[in-house]
């Protein structure tokens, strides 16, 4: 295939990236590098069956075609404000790449009648009321909180992809994404795994906010990039989840960061949780997945944060 692919110097899309190339695919990368890092695919520049196109996907594509799949995985993903990758701080990128970006996407598939995905999210579900979070539920999003701009970004961007599936017949998929973690993702991303344990690899207290009894299932990169390969080799229109059904608190989590990093230095616990809208509980039910795409999650979370702890080792230098 020839894919088209967004978002490629992200964390997801660079690992997805490997993978389609490994497969023997060629991938054609976009990026404008806003929370994309270019180590993440300095690996890619001499490989012979990658283009990197650095442009900004809000804006109408200037890429030359046929494409057999275009995969719109171009977003900032991390909710907290204190890092300047955190979409909080970039409101209006967020909100444009998932609508002019998904708007952008859909129609250099249409164009080309290509296949296309739709990388969405769990936080379309926002503070649920429902667990574990089943495709079929609706939601619980705050329109006017502080994480509204990624989570309404996302959902008028599924909204989008189904109206170009029923209006064109262009051959859809959505794949909410409940929280992964693995090698590449940013020091300074600001989301609990990278937090803590970059704060435990320099011996610091992990910040846990609130009381840490929220909870969160963490997937291993390599066990969603599978699932979202099994996902476009299906027809399959309606939105399906991937993500790890081992939940667990984040007080949990950091526990078992600094056992694994032999951090002594504890918690410091933020009495005030992150912000409002700062989901209590989050697990996927992954019923659909499980039987559509005979998929299901192999990496132990020990195994994964081990993996994840010897990237950030050698990447802080230590
Ligand atoms: N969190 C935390 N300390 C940190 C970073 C995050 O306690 O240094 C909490 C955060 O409040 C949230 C959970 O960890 O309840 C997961 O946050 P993350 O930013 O990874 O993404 P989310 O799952 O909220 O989208």
């Amino acid at each position: 295939m020839r894919v088209l692919l967004t978002g490629v110097a992200g964390f997801i899309g660079s690992h997805l990236a490997d993978r389609l190339l490994a497969d023997g695919h060629e991938v054609v990368g976009l990026d404008n590098f806003l929370t994309g890092s270019r180590d993440n695919i300095a690996h890619l520049m001499e490989h012979p069956r990658f283009t990197l196109v650095e442009q900004d996907v809000s804006q109408p594509l200037q890429v030359e075609g046929p494409f057999d799949a275009v995969l719109h995985f171009a977003s900032p993903a991390s909710p907290n404000p204190l890092s300047p990758y955190g979409y909080p701080n970039l409101p209006i990128e967020t909100m444009q790449v998932g609508s002019l970006g998904t708007f952008h996407t859909l129609e250099v598939a249409r164009r080309y009648g290509a296949r296309y995905m739709l990388a969405s999210t769990s936080e379309v579900y926002g503070d649920p009321q429902v667990h574990p979070q089943p495709e079929t539920y609706w939601g619980h999003v705050n329109p006017v909180g502080e994480r509204a701009v990624y989570d309404e970004a996302k959902r008028f961007a599924e909204a989008l992809t189904m109206a170009y599936h029923r209006k064109f017949g262009v051959d859809t998929r959505i794949v909410r994404i409940f929280n992964t973690y693995g090698p590449r993702m940013r020091l300074d991303d600001g989301r609990v795994i990278p937090n803590f344990i970059g704060q435990a690899l320099r011996g610091e207290p992990l910040t846990v906010y609130g009381d840490g009894s929220q909870t969160r299932s963490f997937c291993y990169i390599d066990d969603l990039v599978e699932g979202i390969l099994r996902l476009l080799e299906v027809r399959e229109p309606y939105p399906v989840n991937l993500g790890n059904p081992h939940e667990i608190t984040v007080l949990q989590l950091a526990q078992t960061i600094n056992r694994l990093v032999g951090n002594e230095a504890g918690i410091t616990f933020f009495p005030e949780r992150r912000q409002e809208g700062d989901p209590n509980r989050r697990c996927p039910d992954i019923t659909k997945a499980r039987t559509l795409l005979q998929w299901e999650p192999k990496v132990a979370l020990e195994d994964g944060l081990t993996r994840t702890i010897a990237d950030f080792r050698r990447r802080m230098g230590l």
